[in-house]
């Protein structure tokens, strides 16, 4: 008869961040860690092993703990299902509008008042609506995040980066990404996000310019940078539920 795996927990820390993880014993041999879509974090180690040893195997991988941690944390939440009937409520740049569809032969989007106002040729036909919103969204992520990029590459420019070129496009598991070739890229989405947001996103990839991943030096240059961005992430996570 297998022994039931017991349950207990481990404290992990790195650096100044700290994250309780469920411990798993089992009669692997291996130590294996596994950082869940959750961002919760569970170590499996063999019986008998002493937690003292335990605790360094695991705080020698705490760099990529935490980066799993914040890979997952960065992710969108799924959007809840919307319908594109008139009343449901849309988020732009962190207002929310009221949905107005509008029966209409020359189909566009536009904001009136706290208003999102679809003019459709036909108001049910829902994939037209939603085509005609996401045109909308990307033409306004256009126009807000250069104006945005603009200004918060500015202090990165001058700390020797040369010019960074941008790329707007839909992204289904990140908000933005920096690329090896030196690209920023921004999910186009985060135009439901408040500028401030957007601002933070765009920091956090410029500052991969400087350090690829998300260890001591690219906090401290982000810190320089934008003071207040840990706030801002937390605002990033909760905002667009
Ligand atoms: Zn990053």
């Amino acid at each position: 008869m297998a022994d039931r795996p017991v349950r207990e927990q481990i404290e992990i820390c790195w650096g100044e961040r700290r994250v309780i993880a469920e411990l798993l014993r089992t009669n692997r041999r291996a130590l294996r860690i596994d950082v869940r879509p959750t961002g919760e974090v569970a170590i499996s180690a063999p019986v008998g092993e002493e937690i003292e040893e335990i605790r360094g195997r695991v705080h020698r991988k705490g760099a990529w703990i935490f980066a799993q941690i914040d890979t997952i944390a960065q992710r969108p939440e799924v959007t809840p299902k919307r319908r594109f009937i008139s009343g449901e409520t849309h988020l732009l740049l962190g207002r929310q509008y009221r949905l107005s569809i509008e029966q209409s032969n020359d189909p566009h989007v536009r904001l009136e008042g706290g208003r999102l106002v679809i003019s459709a040729r036909s108001t049910d036909d829902q994939p037209h609506c939603r085509r005609l919103l996401q045109a909308f969204y990307t033409l306004k992520a256009r126009e807000v995040f250069r104006q945005r990029f603009e200004v918060v590459a500015e202090p990165f420019v001058r700390k020797g980066l040369k010019r960074p070129s941008l790329v707007i496009r839909a992204m289904s598991k990140r908000w933005g990404s920096f690329t090896p070739s030196g690209r920023v890229v921004l999910n186009v989405d985060l135009v439901r996000a408040s500028p401030r947001l957007i601002d933070y996103v765009i920091c956090h990839e410029l500052a991969h310019a400087f350090f690829p991943d998300h260890g001591d030096g690219w906090r401290s240059l982000l810190k320089t940078v934008m003071p207040d961005w840990e706030k801002r992430k937390a605002q990033l996570e909760g905002a667009l539920r």
